[in-house]
């Protein structure tokens, strides 16, 4: 029996959180939940952002499948997921993005893995108002945790017959911070002699991808470009509903879905629960499930090759319940 966290999140939140679990609970695996939520909603009812009670479950059993959580609006309150990241020093944040449905999507056959800094970079959220009409953002780039990334990348290049990996950054105009990054990486790729690298500046990056993401096999980035990539590629793959995520520490881990709360279609049944099956599926490898995660990613697969039941933002007229349904009768 395996005891994992769950926290359902705000906005869409729950209903894709209690989707995925619907889903892992039909392998019955004896995984046991313990739900604990935190976030705007739990906030709104007890003035507290995240109860002590889950840093106590996540601490316990160091395995969290999560839904986005909506931090409020307003000073003081720093990103909860940003957060839960950083205190529990989950420096990998994995975030596949592979081709799935003919529908909405630009291109066929995309298959890349995003590596993105998870732990610094402009994300420590150090900054300065020197007064009213000043305010500085430092962004911290240290050998560390770049080192750390980029071996995470190239590893997993190299378990995965993965060919290429590609390093990106802005090293032309930031010199120092994201030149050290570069540096590392340049080093770090000498190591890997059978895994081809090569470095794209971020601007230039978003062009490739747009004009031809097939050339593209793994890639490693700092943290704000590793975010703005991932919703970049989830577009050319369909949409957010679609693109799952792992935080991956030396021995907690949070699977998340690359999307937010999406407050515009809560509560509505719309939420495309897709992006959260597979982020479990991504738990269930961790955890050592490889059959079944694979289980669920061939089901998955099915529900889209008959277009049957697919949610409103790819076209179809299903609902996230109906979806869920039609992935478990596919297990
Ligand atoms: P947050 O502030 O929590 O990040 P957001 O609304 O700014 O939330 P997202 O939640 O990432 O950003 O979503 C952006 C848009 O993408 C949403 O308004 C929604 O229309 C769409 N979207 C995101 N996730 C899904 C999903 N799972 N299914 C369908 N549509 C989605």
């Amino acid at each position: 029996m395996k005891s994992v966290t769950l926290i359902p999140g705000d906005g869409i939140g729950p209903e894709v959180a209690f989707s995925a679990k619907a889903v892992v609970d039909a392998l019955n695996l004896g995984i046991e939940w313990e739900i604990i939520n935190a976030g705007k909603s739990v906030f709104d009812v007890s003035g507290v952002l995240v109860p002590d009670e889950l840093y106590n479950s996540i601490e316990s059993n160091r395995v969290v499948l999560k839904g986005p959580i909506t931090t409020p609006i307003g000073k003081g309150f720093k990103s909860i997921n940003v957060m839960l990241r950083q205190k529990y020093d989950l420096f990998t944040n994995i975030r596949p993005v592979k081709s799935i449905t003919v529908r909405n999507r630009r291109f066929n056959d995309i298959d890349l893995v995003i590596f993105r800094e998870n732990s610094e970079g402009l994300y420590k959220g150090v900054e300065n108002e020197i007064s009213d009409d000043e305010v500085h953002a430092l962004k911290i780039v240290t050998r560390t945790a770049s080192e750390r990334i980029i071996r995470a990348a190239f590893d997993y290049a190299l378990k995965q017959g993965r060919a290429k990996v590609t390093l990106v950054h802005k090293a032309n105009i930031l010199k120092k911070s994201d030149g050290l990054f570069l540096g590392i990486g340049e080093a770090i790729a000498k190591a890997y002699p059978t895994i081809s690298f090569e470095s794209v500046i971020v601007d230039n990056m978003c062009m490739q991808l747009v004009m031809n993401p097939n050339q593209f096999d793994v890639i490693v980035t700092m943290n704000l470009y590793g975010d703005i990539l991932s919703d970049l590629c989830a577009g050319l793959i369909g949409g957010l509903g679609l693109v799952p995520g792992a935080n991956i520490g030396s021995d907690i881990a949070i699977f998340e879905a690359v999307h937010g709360s999406a407050p515009d279609i809560a509560g509505k049944g719309l939420a495309n629960p897709t992006a959260m099956i597979l982020s479990a599926a991504m738990m269930l490898e961790y955890l050592g499930f490889t059959h079944e995660a694979n289980k669920i990613k061939r089901a998955v697969a099915t529900v889209f090759a008959s277009g049957i039941g697919l949610t409103p933002d790819l076209g179809g007229d299903g609902t996230t319940e109906t979806f869920t349904k039609v992935v478990i009768q596919n297990l």
